[in-house]
């Protein structure tokens, strides 16, 4: 149960490559990699390139409508790279209640199992 500082956080690192990642897509918008604990046989987090105010979903502004869209059809893309055709989830996790550990706008892909429904 993080709240939200507003202070860099490990993906700008990610970003600017000081620490590796497994990437599976990138654009001038964002940039998908693999979830270092991941949940399921596909999980991958796509995150925009500059988080200006997107530290978090709340903060998502009418400005910021494209890159929103711009994310979850990369987000459909990495599902179709890695062979979700039976299905998968994608999920943002927004604040303290939600389980937001990262400060930095991201959408999880999640798939190649059964998922179950509804979360905790
Ligand atoms: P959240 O809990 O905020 O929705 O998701 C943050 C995700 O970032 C977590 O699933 C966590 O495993 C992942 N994560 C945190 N640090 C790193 C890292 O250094 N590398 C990678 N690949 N994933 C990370």
């Amino acid at each position: 149960a993080l709240a939200d500082s507003g202070a860099p956080t490990i993906f700008d690192k990610i970003i600017a490559k000081e620490i590796p990642v497994d990437v599976v897509y990138e654009d001038d918008v964002c940039l998908a990699f693999r979830d270092i604990s991941k949940l399921a046989p596909t999980h991958v987090l796509v995150i925009p390139k500059v988080r200006g105010n997107l530290t978090s979903l709340s903060k998502a502004e009418e400005s910021d409508k494209d890159t929103l869209g711009h994310c979850l059809v990369v987000a459909n893309k990495v599902a179709k790279q890695e062979n979700l055709g039976e299905g998968y989830r994608v999920v943002v996790n927004v604040g303290p209640n939600g389980c937001q550990s990262v400060y930095h706008l991201h959408l999880h892909v999640i798939g190649g199992v059964q998922l179950t429904w509804p979360p905790g």
